[in-house]
């Protein structure tokens, strides 16, 4: 798991669930972890190794990560690096985003904008394929739906 902190250590506790050879490595430097994060490791017996990650290399079924204390090899490494949440686009048009940048919908996945749809990693929630997908399909069925009424009044 390359990450560290809180969401490293949430991440590899996550993972050590299904492995019981699980190493959190520092991308950057040195880890940032407390002492309370430290004993969970350790309770855990999940590796801790310091970075920064100066190389990787894919092998034949392995990758090799070189650290600055020697090179080490895993049979898949996992990002914990956090994401940058991109709704710039939305806030340009005036949606409501939440204090850490999430654009704020519906149950209908509309935004406060009428007519503009948001969905996926942009939105709050679960960041999985699955979900954005769902959450595509009721805003274009939404979408259909308002579309289909505003055709109807114009009928009218
Ligand atoms: C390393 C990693 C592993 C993952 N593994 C899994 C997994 O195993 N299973 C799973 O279900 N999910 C996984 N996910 C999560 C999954 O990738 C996301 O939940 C999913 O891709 C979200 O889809 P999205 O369309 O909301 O965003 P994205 O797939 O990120 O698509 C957004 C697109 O918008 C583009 N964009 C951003 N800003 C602008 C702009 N201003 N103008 C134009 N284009 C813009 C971006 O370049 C990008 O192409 C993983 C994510 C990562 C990072």
């Amino acid at each position: 798991m390359l990450g560290t902190g809180e969401h490293g250590m949430a991440e590899a506790e996550f993972l050590r669930i299904y492995s019981k050879d699980v190493a959190l490595v520092a991308p950057d430097g040195r880890h940032a972890l407390t002492r309370l994060q430290r004993l969970a490791a350790d309770r855990l017996s999940l590796q801790i190794l310091d970075g920064p990650c100066l190389d990787f290399r894919l092998a034949d079924a392995e990758v090799e990560l070189t650290l600055e204390m020697g090179r080490f090899t895993f049979d898949t490494v996992y990002p914990a690096l956090g994401c940058d949440i991109r709704s710039e686009l939305g806030s340009m048009l005036g949606t409501k985003v939440s204090d850490d940048g999430c654009i704020i919908v519906d149950v209908h996945q509309q935004t406060s904008v009428e007519g503009v749809y948001a969905g996926g990693d942009v939105v709050r929630g679960l960041d999985q394929i699955s979900n954005a997908m769902g959450q595509a399909g009721v805003a274009a069925t939404a979408i259909r739906n308002s579309l289909s009424s505003k055709l109807t009044q114009l009928r009218q």
